[in-house]
């Protein structure tokens, strides 16, 4: 049902600023553009579970939106401002603030994802039909899709000669700061209450523990890059390997909700007293993340296909029993357990473990890639469909820039580089802490004194490893040479 007009004096239209995936005031192109027309400015977020075109949340993720939002409002109020909330398909949603506002324009980041686009341009046109402001800006990325091409005018498909074109191309431009004031209309339209939305589990409440690790909002975004940078950017491109170490930024929700800017990230990174490897190779990485979201706009339906056409064909065979395992982190193989059990305990998992648990599901479980997207996407709570998408096909061989199939990571071997002392197995399988370090990576293999001595009963205190590595590595490497012979 359309909302009462509000009392607006004519020459207090206010000016309309949707929030998506950028809950931050710093760095905010559309809200500053609204400020500065001179209008007082009406703060909107759209919890839009119904238009298919926009991106949903996984259960980990809403626990975030939560308190993301939570954060925003009390930012906008400290500013003199309000947030409002609504449900609904956003532009009918747009459209009855608009008509119940006399709103003069609608301000809002632009998104590179082609089903947001779509919303996007229907909202353009209602727009133009009302003659008010439709103002998008820029602000996802670091580089635009449509500057970063071939010579021959086409998107690229290999990471190492894109980041080259995105280094040489336009540099991002410097991040704004946050608006001192945001002026408030001569009446506020109604806001539905955040707790109706129920984005965080009750019962049972499995997202409790996450407030030990993470501080949502912008506040606890800068504060998190402050420390990332001057304490562990400089030493990146060796820590980062390593799960027991905190080498790497733990920006990755953050910038999901866009807490911080892409760009302020980027800008940040230079701001060191001297430019050190580790600044370079983080810079990188977010290029990765470039990367992704320039996949996804090239060719949107990789979210579901491979993006290399032969593997439509290919035959995934793997057992709902090993998925469980899995997903619980009882396979017996206790990285993979760890990093399984770090990713429900934090909602979050180290990039190296990303790599290890997705080869596991998908060359030794031989289970379907999706099954491994869908999991990562309901319990991380970075979960991003871009990176997501562009993680499971690297990691399943199938696509656009992947690790080749016959790449198979070794759960046991990786552990012994990466996690020499079990320190990160310790932590997460209590079960295990007392196993020597020689064995602590294979359990299933330690002498019966050892695992005696250290209170482990295989198949009660922990599992017996779920498949056999040789074995499983090797119907994998057939199953794709089998593929290979069928597509040639
Ligand atoms: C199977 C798989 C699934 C993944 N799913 C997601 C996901 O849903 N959301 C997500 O943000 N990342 C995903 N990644 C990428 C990466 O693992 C995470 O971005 C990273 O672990 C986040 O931790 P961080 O912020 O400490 O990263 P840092 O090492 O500090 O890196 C800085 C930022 O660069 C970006 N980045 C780093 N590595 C990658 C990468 N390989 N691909 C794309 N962007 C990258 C992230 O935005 C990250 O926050 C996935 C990787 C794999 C292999």
């Amino acid at each position: 049902m359309a909302k009462p007009k509000l009392k607006t004096k004519k020459a207090n239209r206010p000016a309309i600023v949707w929030f998506r995936r950028d809950l931050r005031l710093s760095d905010h192109s559309p809200l500053l553009a609204a400020i500065k027309t001179g209008h007082p400015v009406i703060p909107i977020y759209i919890n839009d579970t119904i238009s298919p075109e926009i991106v949903r949340y996984g259960a980990a993720s809403k626990w975030w939106l939560h308190q993301s939002l939570t954060m925003l409002e009390k930012s906008l109020q400290q500013k003199g401002s309000q947030l409002i909330l609504r449900q609904g398909p956003a532009v009918d949603v747009l459209h009855d603030l608009i008509k119940q506002t006399d709103a003069t324009g609608i301000y809002f980041h632009h998104s590179v994802l082609n089903g947001e686009q779509q919303i996007e341009n229907d909202l353009a046109r209602l727009c133009k039909k009302l003659e008010i402001d439709c103002k998008r800006f820029k602000g996802e990325l670091l580089f635009n899709p449509a500057d970063i091409k071939t010579v021959s005018g086409t998107p690229y498909k290999v990471f190492t000669p894109f980041w080259r074109a995105c280094l040489t191309s336009e540099q991002p431009s410097v991040p704004k700061a946050a608006p001192e004031h945001i002026p408030a209309p001569d009446a506020w339209p109604e806001s539905e209450n955040l707790n109706e939305w129920q984005l965080c589990p009750l019962k049972p409440d499995w997202a409790s523990q996450f407030k030990e690790y993470w501080t949502p909002g912008e506040r606890g975004a800068l504060l998190a890059a402050e420390i990332f940078i001057n304490k562990a950017m400089d030493d990146y491109q060796t820590n980062r390997d390593y799960p027991h170490i905190d080498g790497t930024s733990r920006l990755s929700p953050h910038l999901q909700f866009g807490e911080i800017s892409i760009k302020t990230l980027w800008h940040k990174s230079f701001a060191a007293d001297k430019e050190s490897p580790g600044a370079a190779t983080y810079r990188k990485e977010l290029g990765w993340r470039e990367f992704s979201y320039h996949l996804l706009h090239h060719w949107p339906n990789i979210v579901d296909e491979p993006f290399q056409e032969k593997f439509r064909a290919f035959n995934w065979q793997g057992s709902k029993l090993h998925l469980k395992a899995w997903q619980q982190g009882q396979t017996g193989y206790p990285l993979i357990d760890a990093a399984m059990r770090q990713l429900w305990q934090t909602g979050w998992m180290h990039n190296r473990l990303r790599m290890i648990v997705g080869s596991f599901l998908v060359k030794n479980l031989q289970l379907h890639w999706h099954e491994g997207r869908d999991w990562f996407f309901e319990t991380l709570l970075d979960a991003d469909l871009a990176n997501n998408t562009a993680g499971w096909q690297w990691v399943a061989g199938t696509g656009a820039d992947a690790a080749p199939y016959f790449r198979i990571f070794n759960p046991v071997t990786q552990s012994e580089k990466f996690d020499k002392k079990g320190g990160f197995i310790r932590n997460y399988l209590p079960e295990l802490a007392n196993l020597p370090d020689k064995y602590i990576h294979d359990p299933s293999n330690a002498p019966t004194d050892v695992l005696e001595k250290a209170g482990v009963i295989l198949g009660q205190t922990y599992p017996k490893a779920i498949v056999d590595l040789k074995q499983t590595r090797e119907q994998a490497l057939k199953a794709y040479a089998e593929l290979k012979d069928k597509t040639n």
